[in-house]
C-alpha cells in the first residue's frame, strides 16, 4: 500500500520531478475513488450545503458534518451586517503589514476584545490560527529551549518547534510528561509545554489541571491553543480554561477566529511585554499584511457569545442528541467531550468506504485518514452546529445505521 509519507522525500529527484511523483499518487488514489478532498462547495457553510461533484452538471444539497462553524455565526445576519458595514467604511484591503501603516482602529479594537474575552489585558492578532501558534512560537523558542508537547497537537505548533529541541508525550499522559519534565531539568533556558484545550481529531479536552500543577511544580511555561474549545465549552463560551476555571494558571493561550468566531484570524494572550515582543519579533506577522477591514466583523460575534448564549445551548442539545444516537447503533465515538465527534473505524479504505455511501446518501463527513491521525486510526470526523435541527441529525443516524450494516462497522467499532 502507498502512503502519503512514501512520497514526501524522494532522494535524487528535483521539485518539479517530486511534484510530478506524487501527482501520480494523488491519481493512483484518484482512480480508486479515494481522494475525497478538496469538495467544491457552492454555497455558504451552514448545516446544508450545495456541493458540485466531479463529473456532474449540477450541484447537489448536502447535510454537512464537516464545519467548524460551531455557533453557526457565518450566517448571522448581524455579523454578516458587521462585515458589509466594514468593507463599506475602510474598503477591502488594509494595503500594509502592521509597523509600516496596515495597523488600523479594529485591529486593536479586535486585540481589546479577545484579551477581555479571557479575562486577560493584552493580545495580538494574527492572520491565521495557524500562524498565531507557528509564528509565535517560533520567535519565542531557540536553540536552547525545549518545547514539550502533547503528541496530538495540531501541526501549526510543530512548524512553530522546528528551531528549539522537542519532546513528545503520548496524548494527555501524565506520567510521561513528568518523566520528561524530571529528565529535562536544568539542562534549558526555557522549558514550554504545549497543549491543545480541545484536540481536533478526537474531541477530548486536556488534562488542564493535572497539567497547570506539572508546570508549576517543575517550572515550565504553559501554552494551551483552545481552537475548538473556544466559544462552545464552560459556562460561558471562554474554553477549557473556563471549564476547569484556570484562567490566570496558563501563561499563554492561543486560538482562531475561524470556527466559533464565524471569519478568519487568530491570536495570542500572554503578558503585555511577551505581546509586545511578538508585535515586533514574529516575521509572519511583521512582513506580512494585517488582517482585511471585514474582519472588524468578528468584535460583533464576540459580543454575540455573551449576547445570544441560545446558541451555545442548542448546540449542546444537538450534541448530546447525535452522540447518543451513533452510540445507540454501536459506533465508537472514542472519548469525545466537545462538537467534534468521531466514528472510529480503523481500516483506512472501510473509513473511505463509509465517506462515499454517506455522500450517496446525501451525508457530507470528512474520512480521516494517516498522516491527520496514525494508520490504524482511520475514523469518520465530524462537527455538530448549533444550527443543525434533530431532522437533520435524525438522517444522518439514519444513513450511518445503513453503511454501519453494509460494512459492519458494529464488529469495528468493538475492537478499535
Ligand atoms: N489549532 C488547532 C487546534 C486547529 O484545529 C486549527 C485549525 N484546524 C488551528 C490551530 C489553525 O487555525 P486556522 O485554521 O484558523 O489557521
Amino acid at each position: 500500500k502507498a502512503s502519503f509519507k512514501d512520497f514526501e522525500q524522494i532522494p535524487g529527484m528535483d521539485a518539479y520531478e517530486r511534484a510530478a511523483y506524487f501527482d501520480t499518487y494523488l491519481n493512483f488514489l484518484d482512480d480508486r475513488g479515494h481522494l475525497n478532498y478538496r469538495i467544491k462547495t457552492v454555497s455558504g457553510c451552514g448545516p446544508e450545503v450545495m456541493l458540485e461533484l466531479k463529473g456532474k452538471t449540477r450541484p447537489r444539497k448536502f447535510i454537512s458534518l464537516v464545519s467548524n462553524d460551531y455557533l453557526g455565526f457565518t450566517q448571522h445576519p448581524e455579523v454578516k451586517a458587521a462585515a458589509v458595514a466594514a468593507i463599506g467604511k475602510y474598503g477591502t484591503g488594509t494595503g500594509a503589514s502592521p509597523a509600516i501603516g496596515g495597523h488600523f482602529d479594529f485591529h486593536e479594537a479586535l486585540e481589546q476584545k479577545i484579551a477581555g474575552f479571557f479575562r486577560r489585558g493584552s493580545a495580538i492578532v494574527y492572520t491565521t490560527g495557524y500562524t498565531a501558534n507557528s509564528a509565535s512560537l517560533q520567535s519565542l523558542l531557540r536553540r536552547n529551549d525545549l518545547a514539550i508537547l502533547d503528541m496530538a497537537v495540531h501541526a501549526s505548533v510543530y512548524e512553530g518547534c522546528l528551531q528549539c529541541d522537542t519532546k513528545r508525550f503520548p496524548h494527555n499522559n501524565l506520567q510521561e510528561l513528568e518523566r520528561i519534565l524530571t529528565i529535562s531539568r536544568g539542562k534549558y533556558q526555557t522549558r514550554m509545554v504545549i497543549i491543545d484545550g480541545v484536540y481536533s481529531q478526537d474531541g477530548d479536552f486536556a488534562h488542564l489541571p493535572e497539567i497547570v500543577k506539572l508546570c508549576k511544580q517543575y517550572g515550565a511555561y504553559l501554552v494551551v491553543d483552545d481552537a475548538h474549545g473556544t466559544g462552545v465549552i464552560g459556562k460561558t463560551g471562554r474554553g477549557v480554561i473556563e471549564h476547569y476555571d484556570l484562567f490566570q494558571e496558563v501563561d499563554i493561550i492561543t486560538g482562531t477566529f475561524s470556527k466559533s468566531f464565524a471569519h478568519i484570524g487568530g491570536y495570542l494572550i500572554a503578558k503585555p511585554e511577551v505581546v509586545r515582543y511578538l508585535k515586533f519579533q514574529a516575521r509572519q506577522h511583521l512582513f506580512s499584511v494585517t488582517a482585511a477591514p471585514a474582519s472588524a466583523c468578528i468584535l460583533k460575534s464576540i459580543d454575540l457569545i455573551d449576547e445570544e448564549p441560545q446558541w451555545m445551548r442548542k448546540l449542546w442539545e444537538n450534541v448530546e442528541y447525535f452522540k447518543s444516537g451513533l452510540k445507540g447503533l454501536g459506533l465508537n465515538t472514542g472519548n469525545t467531550q466537545s462538537a467534534i465527534i468521531p466514528v472510529k473505524i480503523g481500516d483506512p479504505y472501510k473509513t473511505a468506504q463509509a465517506a462515499k455511501l454517506l455522500m450517496d446518501a446525501g451525508i457530507y463527513t470528512n474520512p480521516i485518514i494517516y498522516p491527520a491521525v496514525s494508520p490504524a486510526d482511520a475514523r469518520i470526523r465530524m462537527s455538530v452546529m448549533a444550527t443543525h435541527t434533530f431532522e437533520h441529525l435524525d438522517q444522518v443516524l439514519n444513513a450511518f445505521e445503513q453503511v454501519s450494516h453494509k460494512l459492519n462497522l458494529k464488529t469495528t467499532a468493538a475492537i478499535v
